[in-house]
């Protein structure tokens, strides 16, 4: 697998704000020159896949043919315990096309709540994050992270994005909503991938 040395050009194919803040954040220490797919006027495709990983990887591959340069897409969601996984690969999709995350949330506590769903200390659930890496010619290397919690009603705290406010990671008690990011940073599943990119992707490697 070739590595993306110090300088390199990375597209984030990705046109949501808060995750692009969030990527150029993990990626900052490594000295790439991070550039978004919006940045670069490259079209969204349509998530077409039916995983993380195939939406991922359509995505990079779209931004790495379209820019001629190496591309990190990442694919995520909410997966809900009690409803089976969803909103899963459907998460962006819940907030409908004005992004509407609290109406996005409201559907979850709702949908929980028509199956009896909130049951104290609230119900299971976790994020998981693709990442994957794609090159001009078709090469493409998945990480996959993850990070387990508890659904807290009602939403708490600005800072995050998306399912942030309602999400309470394991053995903590603010929902990533109200964290710092450096604290989300050290925990998130988007963290955890981007570890794992960062340890066979990044710099010369060993
Ligand atoms: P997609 O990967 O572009 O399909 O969008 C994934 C959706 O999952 C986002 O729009 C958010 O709603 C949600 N999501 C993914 N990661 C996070 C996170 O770190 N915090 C909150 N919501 C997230």
């Amino acid at each position: 697998m070739r590595r993306l040395i110090r300088g390199t050009r990375l597209v984030v194919a990705s046109h949501n704000v808060g995750k692009v803040r969030e990527i150029r954040d993990l990626v900052a220490p490594h000295g790439l020159d991070v550039v978004s797919a919006g940045d670069l006027g490259l079209p969204e495709p349509e998530e077409t896949g039916a995983t993380f990983a195939a939406n991922a990887t359509l995505k990079a591959l779209a931004a790495a043919r379209g820019s001629l340069l190496p591309a990190l897409a990442d694919d995520s969601g909410l997966e809900v315990d009690e409803l089976g996984g969803a909103p899963g690969i459907h998460s962006a999709r819940w907030a409908g096309p004005s992004k509407d995350f609290r109406m996005a949330m409201q559907r979850v506590a709702d949908e929980l709540r028509a199956r009896s769903g909130w049951v104290s200390p609230g119900p299971r659930a976790n994020f998981v994050c693709v990442l994957c890496l794609a090159w001009p010619d078709g090469e493409t290397r998945l990480f996959e992270g993850r990070v387990y919690g508890r659904l807290a009603w009602p939403p708490r705290g600005t800072k995050g994005f998306g399912y942030d406010p309602i999400f309470v990671a394991d053995g903590e008690t603010l929902t990533f909503g109200e964290m710092e990011p450096d604290r989300k940073h050290a925990l998130s599943h988007r963290a955890r991938a981007f570890e794992l990119f960062a340890r066979s992707c990044l710099g010369e490697g060993g």
